[in-house]
């Protein structure tokens, strides 16, 4: 996980047709609190063609720079992508194997900040409807409730800089100092899947070699040297300066935020440039 710095303008069909539909929202709930909190209504149900509309999902993918806010993984070849409410609009779970309370953040389906762009896996398998406060008394459970009142034990990536509680060890994922929201990520998001891990590792494990290719001076190198380096590689003069020049652009993008894994690569190399 990375800082996302989001637009500060909502796609347009969010402010109009989600307002409109929020108010919706808010009169039914109004009208018969009771059936709305019932389990498993559906009394509430927002409208994906609104909050997953195709302008909502493109924003937030521009955003996020096409890569999963929570594993930062760029899933955009091989899944569709979730349109995550980070607080969960059609019911919320204090534990995440706890009952799932009803209604949920009804209001807050189509609001612009609440929403992320998520993989499946880390939105349907892991987080889901998890949203644990450090004062569960203090959930607003209603849109006349305030929404101040919640300490969320998951920190929002929008707002926080996830690296303060939350590093690396290499490929896996590490709560720094002990930190109780770097170790809830971690567990809600599955941030250390088998899957996720390997992939990860062999992002590093190339990396790693694109840093060294990347400090190698060939010309710098006595005749008899490169020589030695070229017949070593395969490769012509004019190969070995081209696979230079790529792995110094790798270099200069490991750690930006548009790269997959930054997190990872800024824990593990400081020193590469983030902007
Ligand atoms: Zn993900």
């Amino acid at each position: 996980m990375i800082r996302i710095r989001k637009r500060t303008t909502a796609p347009a069909l969010l402010t109009t047709l989600g307002t409109a539909d929020r108010l919706r929202l808010e009169g039914i709930f109004s009208a018969n609190p009771v059936a709305c909190q019932a389990p498993r209504n559906q009394q509430l149900a927002a409208k994906p063609a609104i909050y997953g509309a195709a302008a909502v999902k493109a924003a937030l993918a521009a955003d996020q720079h096409g890569k999963c806010c929570y594993c930062e993984s760029k899933f955009e070849a091989t899944g569709f992508g979730d349109v995550e409410h980070f607080r969960p609009k059609a019911g919320v779970r204090q534990q995440p194997k706890s009952a799932l309370e009803k209604p949920g953040y009804y209001w807050l389906a189509y609001e612009w900040s609440n929403l992320l762009y998520s993989c499946e896996i880390c939105n349907r398998r892991h987080k889901s409807n998890w949203f644990p406060l450090l004062n569960p008394a203090h959930r607003a459970r209603q849109h006349d409730d305030p929404l101040w009142r919640e300490r969320p034990l998951l920190p929002h990536p929008c707002r926080t800089d996830p690296a303060a509680e939350l590093t690396f060890n290499r490929h896996v994922a590490v709560e720094k100092n002990q930190s109780a929201w770097g170790a809830a990520c971690i567990w809600a998001y599955g941030l250390n899947r088998p899957a996720l891990n390997r992939r990860r590792e062999e992002s590093l494990e190339k990396l790693e070699l694109a840093l060294f290719v990347a400090s190698l001076d060939i010309d710098a190198m006595s005749e008899a040297h490169r020589q030695t380096t070229l017949t070593m590689l395969n490769m012509s003069l004019a190969e070995v300066r081209r696979f230079i020049t790529n792995a110094q652009v790798v270099r200069k993008q490991a750690a930006l935020d548009s790269a997959e894994y930054a997190g990872m690569v800024r824990a593990n190399f400081p020193h590469l440039p983030r902007r």
